[in-house]
């Protein structure tokens, strides 16, 4: 049966819609004494669940659920010395507890990145309820490159669609169309 393959638990007995008005909470790392705690003080946007291996996922999960906000709606409450970037090399900067590894937010410094200026971050951190829901699987087939069997991934795929998550082996349509109109844009291609 589909319903017995796991995807993440925040999506695993269904979706939770978002709450009108919601403004935003604090996300708090897993450490039991002095969690870093972040603030979130906005709505995320294209909530997804991703089967990349670089963002992080809770124990047992194959994809990871993850949002974007606006940089300049995070702000580090506590325990920020904790945190430390994954890969320095890596277009998102991911920051991660020490402790933990809970990955806190992601940030991308390079402006010249289509994503500059957005915030990666796992509202599942969170306490609050309202968050925006996941509404797509993005990087469904590099799950195997996480150890996911290939020929579970039908199965993967219509447990997905089952749930409500549309699975694609990129991003959705609308971040690709928005990728490649930034690229279209500094080539010339489109009138800025
Ligand atoms: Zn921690
Ligand atoms: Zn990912």
């Amino acid at each position: 049966m589909a319903s017995d393959i796991h995807i993440h638990p925040s999506v695993d007995d269904g979706i939770k819609p978002a709450v009108a008005g919601f403004a935003g909470g604090t996300l708090v790392c897993k450490c039991a004494t002095n969690p870093v705690k972040v603030e979130v003080s906005a709505q995320t946007a294209f909530n997804h669940a991703c089967g990349c291996t670089k963002c992080w996922k809770p124990a047992g999960s194959v994809f990871s659920v993850v949002a974007v906000v606006s940089r300049d709606k995070i702000k580090v409450l506590e325990n920020g010395d904790k945190l430390k970037v994954v890969d320095a090399n890596a277009a998102i900067q991911r920051h991660a507890c020490t402790g933990c590894g809970a990955h806190l937010y992601g940030r991308i410094e390079n402006k010249d990145h289509p994503f500059y200026g957005l915030d990666f971050v796992h509202t599942e951190l969170s306490h609050e309820q309202g968050w925006a829901a996941p509404e797509f699987a993005a990087f469904v087939s590099s799950i195997i490159e996480a150890g996911a069997k290939p020929d579970q991934m039908g199965a993967v795929r219509a447990r997905l669609r089952e749930i409500g998550l549309e699975p694609y082996d990129c991003l959705s349509p609308p971040l690709m169309d928005l990728i490649a109109t930034h690229v279209a844009k500094r080539s010339g291609a489109l009138a800025a």
